[in-house]
Formats: C-alpha cells, sequence, structure tokens
C-alpha cells in the first residue's frame, strides 16, 4: 500500500506484549495513554489472556472511553491445559518464539487502518523486528524491566564469554566487574536469574541475547521508569539507542493523564487472571497508620510449602499483622494446597489476612501499611517506591535480583533478603524495617518518592518524555 493511502489523520499503533500481569499492565497503561490522545490502539493478547481478561472488564464502558482501541489475540501455540506460570511462563515464550511472527504478520494484514508503527515487548522482538520489517513498519521495544537490569542484559553474551556465566561453583558475592556502570553495584548473585543456569549451551541463554540483538534493531526505547532513578545507565544505554522515553512509573502517569475519567472503566486496573479481594481494604481500615506488613510475590512465582511456613513464623514471630497475597497457583511442590491454605487461614485470623489477590496499588497506599515484603518485580518495586513504602526484598527469578540490590544498595530503600528465607531473618527484617532501622530507611524513601511523584506531573520529566514520544509516533505517521 503507498504510504498516506487509506490513512487516518490519527496514527495507529499495534502493541504486542507477552502474556504475564507484570508486562501486560505497563504496556495496557501506555496503550490507554496513547488512546486518550486520539491514537488508533490495537492491543493483542494471547488467546489464554484475552479470554479470562475480556471477562473482568466493562467492555462497553470501556469502548465508549476508548472508541479508537481494539483488543485482539492470537495463539500461544500451547495446548489449552499447559501450565503457564512459574516455570510455564518458559514454555510459552519458546512458543511465541516460533509462532508470533506469523501471528503478528496475519494481525498486520487484516487491519483497516494500516498500522503506523508496533511497540512491541522487548521480550517479543525477534517476532516484532522481522514482523515489521517484512510489513514496512517501524518497531519501538518496550522493555518492561528496570534500565539497570536491560543493560545488564545486554551484557549477556560478554558475561558467558568472558567465563563469568554460568554461575555454578563461583564466588557468589564476587562483584561483577565487567558491565559499565554497574562495577560496584551487582555481585554475582545479583545478576539476572538465568545466569544460574548450569549449561552455557541452554537455549534460554540464547533465547535472551537473540531478543536482545534484535531489540538494537528497535527504532527507539520504552522504559517504565523515570530518569532521575537511572540516569547513569540510562546515559549508557543511549549508546545502543537515539530515542529512550522513561515514562514511569506508567501506573500514575496514566491516572495524572486520564484524570478526568472514573478510572474503573480502565483496562489496565484489571488483572489478566485474578479476582481482586476487596475486603482486605477494610481490614487494613482497622489497622494503626504504618503497622500492617504487605506480602505479596506478584503474579508469576512459586514457593515450596517449607518455604511459605518460613515466612509464616518470622511473620507471626515479628509481632506485626500481615496482609498476605497468595494465588492459588503460588505453593508447588508436594503437599494439598487447599488444606494447608485453610490450615493457614485458620491459624492466621488474629495475626494477619491471606487473600488469593489483592488491589495493590491501593493496598501501597493505605496509610496502615508500613512495609511491603517483596519478589521485587519491576512494578511492584516502582508502586512501592511511588508510595514511599520501604521494602524487603525476597526475589526469585528474571530481572528480581538485580530490582532487590538496587533497592538495598542503590537507592537505600529497603532490605535485600536474596537467597533465603529462614524464619529468623525474616523476623529481623521485619523488625529492623518498622522499628529500629527505620528512620534511615525512611529518609532516603521519601526523597526517592518525591521524585518519582514529580516525574509524573506537568513540567516532569516522565510527563514530558510521554509527550516526546507521542510527538515521534505522530513524525512516523506524517
Ligand atoms: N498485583 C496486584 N495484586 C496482587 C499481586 C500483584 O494487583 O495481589 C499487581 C501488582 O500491582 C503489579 C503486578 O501485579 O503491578 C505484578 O507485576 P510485577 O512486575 O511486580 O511482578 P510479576 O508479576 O511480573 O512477577
Amino acid at each position: 500500500m503507498e504510504k498516506g493511502e487509506g490513512q487516518e489523520p490519527q496514527p495507529h499503533v499495534v502493541i504486542l506484549p507477552i502474556p504475564a500481569q507484570g508486562h501486560v499492565k505497563p504496556m495496557l497503561k501506555l496503550a490507554e495513554l496513547l488512546s486518550h490522545s486520539s491514537f488508533r490502539v490495537t492491543f493483542i493478547n494471547t488467546e489464554y489472556v484475552h479470554t479470562s481478561f475480556l471477562s473482568s472488564i466493562d467492555i462497553h464502558a470501556f469502548s465508549r472511553r476508548f472508541p479508537k482501541f481494539q483488543f485482539v489475540s492470537i495463539p500461544d501455540g500451547l495446548p489449552p491445559d499447559s501450565p503457564r506460570s512459574g516455570k510455564g511462563i518458559f514454555d510459552v515464550l519458546f512458543s511465541l518464539r516460533d509462532t508470533a511472527k506469523a501471528a503478528l504478520l496475519e494481525v498486520l494484514v487484516s487491519l483497516r487502518q494500516p498500522p503506523t508503527c508496533i511497540i512491541a515487548d522487548g521480550i517479543m522482538c525477534c517476532a516484532a523486528i522481522e514482523a515489521g520489517e517484512e510489513f514496512g513498519v517501524p518497531v519501538l521495544a518496550f522493555r518492561t524491566y528496570s534500565a539497570c537490569c536491560t543493560w545488564t542484559y545486554f551484557h549477556l553474551s560478554m558475561l558467558l564469554q568472558e567465563g563469568e556465566v554460568p554461575l555454578q561453583d563461583k564466588d557468589m558475592d564476587q562483584l561483577v566487574t565487567c558491565i559499565s556502570g554497574l562495577e560496584n553495584v551487582l555481585r554475582r548473585r545479583d545478576l539476572p536469574s538465568i545466569c544460574r543456569i548450569e549449561r552455557a549451551d541452554d537455549p534460554l541463554y540464547t533465547f535472551f541475547i537473540t531478543q536482545a540483538l534484535a531489540m538494537r534493531r528497535a527504532s527507539a526505547l520504552i522504559l517504565n521508569t523515570f530518569e532521575e532513578l537511572e540516569a547513569p545507565i540510562l546515559f549508557k544505554l543511549g549508546s545502543i539507542f537515539s530515542k529512550i522515553y522513561t515514562i514511569g512509573p506508567l501506573h500514575v502517569l496514566s491516572n495524572v493523564r486520564i484524570k478526568d475519567d472514573n478510572l474503573t472503566t480502565l483496562a489496565s486496573t484489571k488483572s489478566i487472571r485474578w479476582q481482586e479481594d476487596k475486603g482486605c481494604i477494610t481490614w487494613l481500615d482497622s489497622h494503626l497508620p504504618k503497622s500492617v506488613v504487605f506480602v505479596s510475590f506478584g503474579s508469576l512465582m512459586t514457593f515450596t510449602c517449607e518455604q511459605m511456613l518460613e515466612f509464616w513464623h518470622g511473620l507471626v514471630n515479628s509481632g506485626k499483622p500481615f496482609l498476605w497475597v497468595i494465588r492459588s497457583d503460588s505453593i508447588v511442590g508436594d503437599y494439598d494446597p487447599r488444606t494447608t491454605l485453610i490450615h493457614l487461614e485458620e491459624l492466621a485470623k488474629d495475626k494477619g489476612l491471606i487473600v488469593s489477590w489483592a488491589p495493590q496499588e491501593k493496598v501501597l497506599a493505605h496509610s496502615a501499611v508500613g512495609a511491603f515484603l517483596t519478589h521485587s518485580g519491576w512494578n511492584s518495586t516502582l508502586e512501592s517506591i511511588y508510595a514511599g513504602v520501604p521494602m524487603i526484598c525476597w526475589p526469585a527469578s528474571g530481572d528480581q535480583q538485580v530490582n532487590s540490590r538496587c533497592v538495598s544498595d542503590v537507592w537505600r530503600v529497603g532490605f535485600d533478603m536474596k537467597d533465603g528465607c529462614h524464619r529468623s531473618i525474616v523476623e529481623k527484617m521485619v523488625r529492623d524495617l518498622m522499628n529500629d532501622k527505620q528512620e534511615e530507611i525512611m529518609k532516603s524513601m521519601e526523597v526517592l518518592s518525591r521524585t518519582a511523584q514529580q516525574s509524573v506531573k506537568k513540567g516532569g520529566s516522565s510527563y514530558f518524555n510521554l509527550e516526546k514520544l507521542i510527538e515521534y509516533i505522530n513524525s512516523i505517521h506524517l
């Protein structure tokens, strides 16, 4: 098709996240913001996510609010009963690596208004870049990780070449000195979790290296972070990308920009799978300011029954009330999930509350919450920083090891409990964070939180960068 033929005055952006809560949510936030700026948006979910997600949205109210927004779906190539959380997410990624390009091309061909550009998840870049090049549209990469972690992934190939990775049998407390800008930050144990895979020829290494290589061909990089938080590493990323748009924390930028709307019509406020337990806010109302520990390990992380019991004892021994999210698929291993949970819920009655999914942003904003025991997913980290709630980090996979190190040793807004969760450590960290060392950590948290709040306001860095991104997409469309 000739450029300009059949084009509407406004751009049409196609958005492709990987099918995981922590990726769909920020990309949907951006999609809603672009739609709010009158862009046409096509948002692609996998069929598995599409079905459960759409049933949780009031699609009529959403379509009235965003008339030029459509959801479409592509298959993820796996059988319906294949597990998609925990390690199952890697099966999804491998399957999409092989199938997403063709599926995306099919969507692109079917669109009534030709696309202006594709905004693809950094972990979907191979498929998106190849489809984009074939179809003749530019691809912008949205890496839903921090700048520090994004930069670290670009060094994966070098880490392998230098024999720094795989980490097996190495001193995990040794600093990793070959990632420029992070020489004094990351120890081996703080590298992304895939560096713990034992064989250098494991397909996961190839997967992430190939995606990072493809990402370099994107015309711009979008990050859910704010300039003031990661300025030195953003500068380093400038050696790869001529255009970088930092527009975080997106969960607030979206609320600020779409402020005149009833926020309940936003699809991005809904979970892609779970029903929120709103009762936990009433429970929090009955607690003193900064007295409760909020415990949540995100949407994918799993833990064993033994680990759960260590947390349970540590929390109970700390004497602090807790609100704990345990999803129906959180616990793995050899045990009866129903009876264990019922038993814990029974035991928890006067000490805490266990729910299967919480309105996390609202929980973190609640005055009763004084600490966040988190897996250090990037969204959770940003949400906690914005709300000014100090963290205890127990990272498991992906970018979480890097994030928790930054929380404890760069920004100094929490503790890193990496690679252990003995009940005595849990108890000590909770006590330290909520009593003894509170003042020190809260001082840095208040500064960081205020900076995050400024960044999304009119005149702030993220607010400004979103304008620049919109301008850039408009310039492609012309
Ligand atoms: N979340 C939520 N309720 C919960 C647990 C998580 O709303 O009970 C949201 C949380 O606010 C965050 C997202 O799920 O936005 C999880 O993303 P994150 O990057 O922190 O972790 P992931 O799930 O990708 O491991």
